[in-house]
């Protein structure tokens, strides 16, 4: 029996871990290894980490769980859990059944792309979510905002910190009204609503957007609003509650409203999505599982 396992080693499952191995707890750590950012070459904005590739990031996490025997983990791909007598029990697909008093949940979210023919070849190279994961890197060159619904209002207002050499895609939808159209021309910000029809270049490297109505334009990069969801639907099947924005709904130290079960990093989906944000929900969690085992115990 574990004191808690771990499903996701993602930044937020992997410092749990940490936070939990150095709490002398026997954890199991289960990770398919497939994390939401396994496109990109480079992660920012993690203090002493800046630029790191996510391969890099995730070796040198191991290396920090190695120095403690009471963590175990596993490359593999969890099927189901279920509640059981005194905590729950965890079926891999590859047929192995663990118990564990705690269950975290760290399975993350998944990017949604728009169907727009080419668009996962430049996604994560020169193409990307966030704007302070890749700005600096994308910085005063001529971009792109593609983005179909009422997001493209902060977005677009947003990436031109960037970047002035800006051209908003709507990629055929018209939803833009003409003050808010006047309001980003204003500001230098060319709004097309036309449908993409493809985006082009080489080796990641966007250089060309195509449209329907047979207009061109180049561009060097950019950023694409996605659609998030939950990589996994284990919380559902426990009985969590969500938040609106499809998170698992947590108290500040990852409990969820299930007893027992504890979710962090962005499968909580309570704001912005990043490594080090991940990192440090997963310390917090982390502590209060220390802290309920203890109640339990004491
Ligand atoms: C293109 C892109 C670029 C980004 N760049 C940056 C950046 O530069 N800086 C930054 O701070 N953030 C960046 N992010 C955001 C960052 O990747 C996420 O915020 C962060 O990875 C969230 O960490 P997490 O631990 O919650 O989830 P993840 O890192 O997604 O980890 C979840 C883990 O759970 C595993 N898992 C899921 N289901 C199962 C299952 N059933 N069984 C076993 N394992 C499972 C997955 O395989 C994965 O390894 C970027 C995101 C994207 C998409």
């Amino acid at each position: 029996m574990f004191d808690c396992i771990i499903i996701g080693g993602g930044p937020a499952g992997l410092n749990a871990a940490l936070v939990l191995g150095r709490a002398k707890r026997k954890v199991l750590l289960l990770d398919e290894n497939k994390p939401r950012n396994a496109v990109t070459h480079a992660s920012h904005g993690f203090l002493t980490r800046d630029g790191i590739k996510p391969s890099a990031f995730k070796e040198a996490a191991y290396a920090d769980l190695r120095k403690y025997p009471n963590i175990e983990w596993a490359q593999v791909r969890v099927g189901a859990m279920t509640k059981e007598q005194g905590g729950f029990s965890v079926q891999t697909e590859t047929k192995e059944t663990y118990h564990a008093r705690k269950i975290l949940l760290a399975t993350g979210l998944k990017d949604q792309l728009p169907d727009i023919a080419g668009i996962e070849s430049f996604y994560g190279s020169s193409l990307f979510p966030c704007p302070f994961c890749d700005g600096w890197e994308l910085r005063d060159r001529p971009l792109v905002v593609i983005c179909k619904d009422e997001r493209v209002l902060h977005l677009g207002k947003l990436i031109w910190n960037w970047s002035k050499d800006l051209v908003i895609c709507t990629n055929g939808q018209r939803f833009l009204t003409d003050e808010q159209k006047t309001a980003f021309l204003a500001n230098g910000i060319k709004v097309i609503e036309e449908e993409i029809a493809a985006l082009e270049g080489e080796d990641g490297q966007l250089q060309n957007i195509r449209f329907a109505d047979g207009q061109e334009i180049n561009r060097e990069g950019g950023f694409v609003a996605v659609d998030l969801q939950q990589a996994e639907a284990f919380g559902k099947a426990l009985g969590c509650t969500y938040n609106e924005q499809g998170g698992i709904k947590t108290d500040p130290f990852g409990r969820t409203s299930v007893a027992g079960v504890y979710a962090s990093g962005d499968t909580t989906f309570n704001g912005p999505q990043q490594l080090i944000l991940a990192a440090a929900e997963g310390s917090k969690v982390g502590a209060g599982i220390v802290i309920d085992l203890v109640d339990e115990e004491f």
